[in-house]
């Protein structure tokens, strides 16, 4: 999957999807409003990173909860998320260390250690028992869509292994109406049917065994819900263009385990059957599958019966189909025709993702060496949808604005956000469909892969979008973040349970996955880092791997132990920090686990990594050098300039001596260093003084040398580290606030003033993306040149009768410096731009405009624009999938950020019911009102309110939340003072102490 705009925004680039929008938290996956989000920090209006590094929140009401009926289930959960809390603070508060002391966590807790610390990982795995192997399902479903159902009758082949009377199938919200086994001609029926709600399966229970080495099969007739969670067989409305009146699809999303919602299987990624599906509907409805259609008949009734050819051996993760009133365009640029397929009047918008498929589809044959393998290719805008988009096999669905693009109304952001997406899921066809992880805990291999690839091809396809600078501040940045935190992962990720495997679509699997790739990449060359993966699939086509399967292809084609380099960096949680002191021409290095809490306890620090070392000096890179003892020591023949990770090829921070980084800091105005070295040593800068290894004055001065930066990933870069100080500050003085945005708008009102603000068709993407960072830095920061510009803009505009006033790049933006400067109302009454904004959501041309205005809404400081932007996103205008837009506006300021706690609190029990625990956009609505916190005493009220609530599916971004406002309480502790002094020793902060 694609991370859904969500999570991605959370976790990932500034720079490449929309700049400063008030974007979320970066989640966790994609595919999943993955996810995604190092300190980043946050741009100006709101953050693009993970909401989890820097956002604050304060909470002015703690729930009073002291409900003492908590289920097991619950202690589990809340102690699980403890570990880092409770051990750190357990002096400070003792009602954590309460917390942690329930007997039933403890007795779960030690269940689930027993499984965990066994040598086999595939312990405790919720799997169904291996007796019967599924291999074809023969299915049919009609949707009904008067009542929102669906009936289905499914048969499935089965390999009888081990002689048996119970058969379990998985299955959930699912009523069965009648099983029968067929057997040796014979048909039978269970003497008794099971269901097991905590595994979400049915087991039948016959009066006689079934042999082994025979093959049966088990018909089941049921129904269904065609339900509006957006998982399994689920309903997707709409607005008719022209008659405006609301319609349905019915859709799905089966990734991970709701495969089993739309029929009983045996959903598995490990168990791949193939598949024959029947769709039964109206006349006039299209009808979608994963392949072509062979027959369509008349199914009485007046409706039809399509049915689709048979498809390949695949994972039930991957099944999908489509059914409704939808057009389509089509190209005939690849050898096989590829549709995109949109609700009617949105199909014009199909030609940049049409082109886009075909070329990739092209490239992506030739680099692998196998051919797509199956015979058509549909991608479906689906107007819910919970994730970003979804790579079933041949049939891949999307957000709407993840795949409609329209020229005229779209930011470059958007573009480039198309881009990748549609190549990260045809890269998914092969690395994920065609080869498949056995289980979740290697779905980093089909994320990491896919993230990979996906910028390998922009690379090829827009070289002038210099895609793998901006991986530095993108993936890499999220990762580092998301990795940085006690509560990360590793990448194999032990997974057992159906509510741990939506929380890993995060930045772990995706952007350290596919950081990890990168690194192996450049260690081994691209060229052959490519062979192996060619190897790799066409060893393992239709089958299923584990992540040594790769390792052994990379090993095969490069000659080189690529097992034991990479194992510490997939199996272990975290990296490393480098500290570097030197003697003369002499280089001493010594590496330690990072954490941004920086309260690395010796137990945690006994990982030594493989580290590749990628020493530039003036004669150029050596790409040899690597070691992974403690300490390692190098020599230089002229100690004057060198930096280690060349390019951040790397996965580590490197910690300089303050005299180093100043020098390093002069070599990149030399010319000495390339962008990704620049980014990478401002973020180094920044997450070293984020948790202590650096002080925070130090980055100050290197930022403030980077004046007259040109390169817009540089200055994207610079923006966030500014932005995580501005965020960890949120509840500082006025004074010491102002100052920060002052210093912020010197850096940046000069570029601003140079570029401009017009577009033209001269200006590049780089170019257009460095304008519009320029004037939201800038304007954000109260530069009056550009508020008057955006004034003026937004005051000539109408976005019904003049919506072109604005220019899409910079839409955004001049919202925010509207509701910046809203005119005073009164208490009961809402700005008139905050009106605006609502009739920019409301008279928007495409879901784009919308989210646009959407995500700024809450920019506005008023109590109630406040009050009515939250209110606004649980109302029906908002769809489920949109509802964290509102609240990233709201966010990104202190007045929002209190409010929207309070708001959390007194409307759970309905976010809960909107967003199930499945869904992973919960668990990044919980990260997105609880990390802007700053202080220990806030995270406790928020550990307060969730004392005795049931954590499950969201613990780990909870978790993952408090951890990061650890890591500002710590930061503030040490460094409040020091940036205080030089802000006043700079000029930007008047010398007489700043009054609260
Ligand atoms: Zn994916």
């Amino acid at each position: 999957m694609r991370a859904s705009p969500l999570l991605r925004l959370a976790g990932s680039s500034l720079s490449r999807f929309g700049l400063q929008q008030p974007q979320l938290p970066r989640l966790g996956a994609a595919g999943t409003i993955r996810p995604h989000l190092t300190t980043l920090g946050a741009l100006e209006g709101g953050i693009r990173r993970p909401a989890i590094s820097t956002l604050s929140t304060l909470s002015t009401s703690p729930s009073s909860s002291t409900s003492t009926s908590a289920s097991s289930s619950s202690i589990t959960s809340i102690n699980k998320i403890y570990p880092t809390l409770s051990s750190r603070r357990r002096n400070l508060n003792p009602k954590t260390f309460v917390r942690n002391c329930s007997c039933a966590r403890m007795c779960r807790h030690q269940a689930l250690e027993g499984a965990e610390g066994s040598v086999d990982i595939t312990q405790g795995r919720e799997v169904l028992p291996t007796d019967f192997i599924p291999t074809h399902y023969d299915l049919t479903l009609e949707p009904n869509f008067a009542d929102f159902t669906f009936e289905g009758t499914v048969k499935i082949d089965l390999d009888v292994k081990k002689t048996s009377k119970e058969i379990s199938v998985n299955t959930l919200d699912i009523t069965i109406h009648e099983t029968a086994l067929q057997i040796d001609g014979k048909t039978i029926s269970p003497i008794s049917t099971d269901y097991n709600e905590d595994i979400q399966t049915h087991k039948f229970t016959f009066d006689q065994d079934i042999q082994a080495g025979q093959t049966v099969t088990l018909a089941i007739k049921y129904k269904g819900e065609l339900n509006d969670k957006m998982a399994g067989f689920y309903r997707s409305s709409y607005k008719d263009a022209i008659t405006g009146e609301t319609k349905y699809m019915a859709t799905t999303q089966m990734e991970p385990t709701d495969a089993r919602r739309a029929t009983p299987c045996f959903d598995q990624p490990d168990m791949k059957s193939t598949w024959t599906v029947t769709l039964i509907a109206d006349k006039d409805l299209t009808c979608l599958s994963n392949m072509d259609v062979k027959e369509e008949k008349d199914a009485g009734t007046g409706k039809k019966a399509v049915t689709f050819n048979k498809t390949p051996l695949m994972s039930t993760y991957l099944l999908a189909f489509v059914i409704g009133d939808l057009r389509y365009k089509e190209t005939n640029d690849f050898r096989l025709p590829i549709r995109v397929y949109a609700t009617p009047g949105n199909e014009q918008y199909a030609d940049f993702s049409l082109d886009i498929a075909a070329r990739t589809l092209t490239f992506y044959e030739k680099a692998f060496g196998v051919e797509y393998p199956l015979p058509k290719m549909d991608m479906v805008a689906i107007p819910d949808f919970s994730a970003g988009a979804m790579e079933n096999w041949g049939l891949i669905t999307y957000r709407v604005v993840d795949l409609l693009y329209d020229p005229k109304t779209a930011s470059v952001d958007r573009k480039q956000r198309i881009a990748e997406v549609v190549q990260h899921e045809l890269a998914h066809q092969w690395f994920g469909n065609l080869v498949t992880m056995d289980f979740w805990e290697g779905l980093w291999l089909n994320e990491g892969f896919a993230t990979w690839m996906s910028w390998y091809s922009m690379n090829e396809f827009y070289p002038n979008w210099k895609v793998w600078e901006n991986y530095v501040v993108d993936n890499l940045a999220a990762a580092l973040n998301l990795d940085g935190l006690r509560s990360s992962h590793p990448i194999e990720v032990p997974v057992k349970r159906v509510a741990e495997i939506n929380q890993i679509f995060d930045s772990i699997s995706y952007a350290k996955g596919s950081s990890i790739l990168r690194m192996v990449s450049k260690y081994l060359g691209e060229d052959v880092f490519i062979k192996g993966v060619r190897a790799y699939l066409k060893k393992h086509a239709f089958g299923n791997t584990k992540t040594t399967d790769l390792w052994a292809a990379l090993s095969e084609a490069s000659g080189k132990d690529v097992e034991s380099a990479m194992a510490t960096w997939t199996k272990k949680i975290g990296y490393p920090v480098v500290t570097v002191t030197e003697d003369g021409n002499k280089i001493h290095l010594k590496q330690n686990r990072y954490l941004k809490t920086a309260d690395v306890k010796p137990e945690e620090d006994e990982t030594l990594w493989p580290i590749f070392v990628g020493l530039k000096t003036k004669e150029g890179i050596d790409e040899s050098i690597s070691f992974s003892t403690r300490e390692h020591t190098l020599e230089v023949k002229d100690a004057d300039f060198y930096k280690l990770n060349a390019d951040q090829s790397a996965l580590y921070r490197t910690n300089y001596s303050s005299e180093r980084l100043k020098k390093l800091g002069q070599a990149a105005q030399d010319g000495l260093l390339s962008v990704e070295d620049r980014a990478g040593l401002l973020g180094d800068a920044g997450a070293l003084a984020t948790s202590g290894y650096q002080k925070t004055s130090a980055l100050l001065d290197l930022i403030s040398g980077f004046k007259n930066e040109s390169s817009y990933v540089v200055w994207a870069e610079i923006s966030g580290r500014i932005g995580a100080i501005k965020a960890t500050w949120m509840f500082k003085p006025q004074e010491e606030r102002d100052a920060l945005k002052k210093f912020q708008r010197d850096l940046m009102s000069p570029l601003a003033h140079k570029l401009g603000w017009e577009f033209t068709d001269a200006d590049d993407e780089l170019t257009q993306q460095l304008k519009s960072l320029a004037f939201n830095c800038a304007g954000l920061n109260g530069d009056p040149q550009v508020v008057a510009a955006a004034l003026e803009m937004f005051n000539t505009w109408d976005p019904k009768t003049n919506p072109d006033v604005i220019h899409p790049n910079l839409r955004g933006t001049v919202y925010g410096i509207a509701l910046d400067n809203a005119k005073p109302v009164g208490a009961d009454e809402n700005t008139a731009e905050w009106k605006k904004v609502m009739y920019a959501f409301e008279e928007g041309r495409n879901n784009d405009e919308k989210n646009v205005a959407l995500r700024w809404l809450g920019r506005s400081k008023h109590p109630k624009d406040i009050a009515d932007t939250l209110a606004f996103s649980l109302s029906e205008h908002v769809k489920d999938q949109d509802i964290y837009q509102p609240l990233s506006g709201v966010r990104s300021h202190r007045e929002g950020s209190e409010e929207l706690w309070s708001w959390f609190q007194k409307n759970y029990d309905l976010l809960i019911k909107k967003l199930p625990p499945g869904l992973s956009m919960l668990g990044s609505v919980v990260s997105m009102c609880t990390s802007n916190f700053t202080s220990n005493e806030q995270a406790d009220a928020v550990m307060e309110f969730f004392k005795n609530k049931d954590t499950k599916g969201f613990d780990r971004a909870l978790a993952q939340s408090m951890d990061s406002v650890a890591a500002k309480a710590s930061w503030l502790e040490r460094d409040s003072e020091d940036v205080k002094q030089w802000l006043k020793a700079n000029g930007y902060l008047e010398k007489q102490e700043a009054k609260l």
